[in-house]
This record gives structure tokens, C-alpha cells and sequence, in this order.
């Protein structure tokens, strides 16, 4: 669970972090003693924490080139293989 947050840390907190469970962005819920908690927008069943956007968008990144690599290396599992196949090649690779 988070720690409850002034105004201005909240606006902050909304502004440069996102969810640390499924990177999406917070919004601010207002709690008792003029404080607010900042809490995923999406279904989280709790907000465990923070990581700034930018880092986010940065592993982001790096985790999309290596899934491309990966394609690369084995089609077959990316799948690739099958939607370039047209009706006459399935045809073909079974004999008719
Ligand atoms: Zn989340």
C-alpha cells in the first residue's frame, strides 16, 4: 500500500510516476486530513508503488527490441510463418 499524499506531492506523483504493477497512469483519490492517495487508474487490486514514466517508457523500449529479436531469430514462433501463407501455398505444402 501507498503512503498517503500532500496536495502538490500528489500532483507530482500523478504527473512524472505510473503504476510499478502494470504501468499505467495514477489518479489522485482525496483521504482524510487533507491528504490524497494516488492509486492506478486501471483494475490493480492495490497500487504496490511507483516507477517514474520515464523509466517505464525506457524498459519499455528495450523490452519491445529484444521481443523483435527475438521474432527474428524464431519465426515460428512469432507466428510469422503462417500469415504469409496464402491459400495456394497451404495447397502446395499438401500436395495439391
Ligand atoms: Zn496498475
Amino acid at each position: 500500500m501507498t503512503d498517503p499524499q500532500t496536495d502538490t506531492e500528489a500532483q507530482i506523483t500523478v504527473r512524472d510516476m505510473v503504476c510499478s504493477t502494470c504501468w499505467g497512469s495514477l489518479a489522485i483519490h482525496p483521504a482524510p486530513d487533507r491528504m490524497n492517495n494516488v492509486l492506478c487508474r486501471s483494475n490493480c487490486e492495490e497500487t504496490k508503488g511507483y516507477v517514474s514514466k520515464a523509466w517505464a517508457e525506457q524498459e519499455g523500449s528495450k523490452r519491445k527490441s529484444e521481443l523483435l529479436e527475438v521474432q527474428r531469430a524464431y519465426p515460428e514462433l512469432a507466428g510469422k510463418q503462417k500469415l504469409d501463407q496464402t491459400e495456394d501455398d497451404i495447397n502446395d505444402s499438401l500436395g495439391f
